[in-house]
């Protein structure tokens, strides 16, 4: 079995270096574990070195995973995936949060199917911040009177924005796009609402997205390794 406390560790050094190295207070960005293609029992032994949140990008899996390990009471699941409308009932009896909430009808949806023994669902709006088309999430115009929406909502509690940048090495260009939703979030959070979450950075980029001001990092691939099928967004 991967040696997940050596991995973590080092995850949680280099998150600790880029909030230093931004000046940004340390503990300031958390960790989110991306367990996605990986057995719940990867899971459990990730758990067992003190993670807690874990974030999944398909229904069957979250469902899976999640009642494996149904014993472990304090463990936090995200939905980090595309969620379709048909699909938005189970997501909201089995997750914490979704950080892919782009559009009205979604949002609608959680909130109405949330469970009422559980308490709101945690929820962030997915902005497209590349423009590129093939992309989810709202555009930025959109934003607002989405997040307006979300907030409105009885029973999703609004935390803030995710961004999945475009897939390029160009460092500039990641920082520009990660910029662009860490200031977005500052007009919400100008116009009154409290968004406490940036959830951008991955494996790859999440240094760069620290800089930016991310507050929730998502990392598969340097925690529990190379995935063994792609993912499909
Ligand atoms: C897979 C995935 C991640 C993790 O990516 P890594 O490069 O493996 O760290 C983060 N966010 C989303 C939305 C993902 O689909």
């Amino acid at each position: 079995m991967a040696d997940f406390e050596k991995s973590r560790q080092q995850v949680l050094a280099k998150i600790t270096l880029a909030t230093e190295a931004a000046g940004r207070p340390v503990g300031s960005c958390a960790l989110l574990a991306v367990s996605k293609t990986f057995p719940a029992s990867d899971v459990r032994a990730c758990y067992a070195t003190g993670q807690r949140a874990f974030g999944e990008n398909y229904v069957q899996e979250l469902l899976e995973k999640s009642a494996a390990l149904a014993d472990l009471p304090d463990i936090e699941w995200h939905f980090i995936g595309p969620l379709q409308s048909n699909k938005t009932r189970a997501v909201a009896e089995a997750a914490q949060w979704v950080h892919t909430v782009d559009r009205a009808k979604i949002g609608q949806r959680l909130s109405d199917q949330r469970p009422v023994d559980l308490p709101p669902l945690n929820v962030c709006v997915q902005v497209n911040v590349s423009g590129e088309e093939s992309k989810s999430g709202c555009t930025l115009e959109e934003a607002p009177e989405l997040a307006a929406t979300v907030a409105a909502l009885p029973r999703l509690k609004l935390r803030g924005l995710m961004c999945i940048p475009e897939p390029t090495e160009d460092r500039a260009k990641l920082l520009a796009q990660f910029r662009t939703l860490a200031a977005l979030r500052e007009r919400l959070i100008a116009a009154g609402y409290l968004l406490d979450t940036l959830s951008m950075g991955m494996s790859a980029d999440l240094e760069t997205a620290i800089a930016a001001g991310a507050t929730m990092v998502r990392v598969g691939t340097a925690l529990f390794g190379a995935r063994s099928y792609p993912p499909n967004n």
